[in-house]
């Protein structure tokens, strides 16, 4: 616990929906749902005014249709929530060497290990400024909160939403955590709250007034003591700056679920053939494999296997996801397969016949290639940007859709109307709103779903590129 309120907490304001109301003013100050559209989707992000009905993140989307069904409903844009979220830390690394990002859209900051504030006054102003920025830079809003420790900054921004800054003083810690749920302190989930409850226990207050022996009796000797601290704000957690890359990884979505064993099987391997070429052409080897499956309900399984040195052979890697994959359930079908290799070692650690595998590969222009992604994959996994794959369309080698898909919300250009975005489709038919983050709300049309002048299209940046060049947000697309 620090004496000054150097630890920052930042986290976008229900980053999703309103990176969507941004793009689209026709949405503007409207019930915004974004997640799996489908019958078995779920919520990833609602903007407040959808929040008013009860709907919230996590919450079937049929549940939500049920309390919001005004609401748009639009499938999430990964790539670009991942272009968003590259400018925020950006900032934040100006900030400071020390930046923890907890997902896409929240992050710790050590401001005093940036040398950038020391007490109260520096710290605020630097929350202040931060703000400003994002605001400008991506044309989105962030909450910031400021306090002595990662629990607090992290409590702080949360009374801070939407678009707020609290910073909460040195030495108020206890009075402001002592009528707070027993939920609000890390290391108490659902099961420990309820295991409390149902012990007498309900505030911070009552843990205190307990005292330390009782938790340790409750909760077990080091889960026991880890909650006591936290209640008498006793965290001295530090902010760890992100990881090198840990692991190398693909995935893929299927628009449509795969039953077949046999279908399920051969992705498998096409996926460890991938992914071993991405592994290649970073120079790296490991000795983890991992298989996730996700499957039709959305539960997402993640199996691995370790092997007794670091390879890059992919005959050793489509074996071992086979057999990983032997040992799961696929009855009702897979919505996402993806394969890993963490673990990581440089080739330099490697024997000679390693190295001579290298430079073989390397002669695969079609290898070199990817290289560039693999540090993009790599922090996606860093950054927790699983959230935000829910819908993602499959990639070039995926399963060849027979028709083209207008996913609510996606982006697209018609030859003679411009940009505008997917507002929904069905019966051959997809109606598109013809808006720009720049524009005022736009007209809806409709076309036939193989209409020759309509076209997927990248994301428009929410704040206006300056003329003469500068960074397309596009580009994390590539
Ligand atoms: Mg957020």
């Amino acid at each position: 616990m620090r004496t000054a309120p150097t630890i920052l907490h930042l986290d976008m304001d229900a980053f999703f929906a309103q990176a969507e109301q941004a793009s689209k003013p026709s949405l503007r100050g409207k019930a915004v749902v974004v997640g799996g559209i489908g019958p078995r989707g779920v919520v990833a992000t609602a903007s407040y005014e959808a929040r008013v009905f009860g709907v919230h993140s996590a919450m079937p989307t049929a549940q939500a249709r049920r309390l919001a069904p005004h609401a748009a409903y639009l499938t999430p844009r990964g790539g670009f929530y991942r272009s968003i979220s590259e400018q925020v830390m950006g900032l934040l690394r100006q900030l400071s060497p020390l930046v923890e990002p907890l997902s896409l859209d929240e992050a710790f900051v050590d401001l005093e290990a940036g040398g950038v504030a020391w007490d109260s006054a520096s710290s605020r102003l630097v929350g202040v400024r931060l703000r400003a920025e994002i605001r400008e830079v991506t044309g989105l809003t962030g909450s910031v909160g400021l306090a002595g420790s990662k629990m607090l900054a992290k409590i702080a921004s949360e009374q801070a939403k939407p678009d707020g800054l609290v910073l909460i003083e040195p030495g108020t810690e206890r009075a402001l955590l002592g009528p707070m749920s027993v939920r609000t302190l890390p290391g108490v989930g659902p099961a420990t709250g309820d295991h409390l409850r149902r012990a007498g226990i309900a505030t911070v207050d009552e843990i205190v007034e307990a005292g330390e022996d009782e938790l340790v009796r409750l909760l077990g000797k080091a889960h026991g003591h880890g909650v006591y601290a936290m209640a008498l704000a006793r965290d001295d957690r530090p902010v760890v700056a992100e990881r090198e890359a840990k692991s190398v990884s693909v995935e893929d979505t299927y628009d449509v679920d795969i039953h077949d064993r046999t279908r399920i099987g051969l992705e498998v391997q096409r996926l460890a053939e991938r992914c071993v070429r991405r592994l290649r052409g970073a120079h790296l080897s490991g000795r983890t494999i991992v298989l996730k499956v996700r499957r039709y309900d959305f539960s997402t399984l993640t199996r691995s296997e370790t092997l007794r040195g670091p390879t890059d052979d992919v005959a050793v890697v489509r074996e071992a996801a086979a057999r990983l994959l032997d040992a799961v359930d696929t009855t009702g079908g897979v919505r996402l397969l993806g394969v890993g290799v963490s673990g990581l070692a440089d080739y330099t650690q490697e024997d000679l016949f390693a190295q001579a595998a290298e430079a073989a590969a390397a002669a695969d222009a079609a290898e070199s290639a990817e290289t560039a992604e693999v540090a993009r994959i790599v922090r996606e996994r860093a950054e927790g940007g699983q959230e935000a794959e829910a819908d993602r369309p499959p990639g070039p080698e995926g399963a060849q859709p027979v028709e083209r898909r207008w996913h609510p919300g996606h982006d697209v250009r018609h030859t003679a109307y411009g940009p505008g975005w997917v507002q929904g489709s069905g019966l051959g038919r997809v109606t598109v709103r013809f808006e720009t983050p720049y524009s005022g709300p736009g007209r809806v049309r409709t076309f036939r779903v193989d209409d020759p002048d309509l076209e997927p299209a990248e994301p428009l940046p929410l704040v206006p590129e300056p003329s003469g060049g500068g960074e397309a947000v596009g580009r994390a697309h590539a």
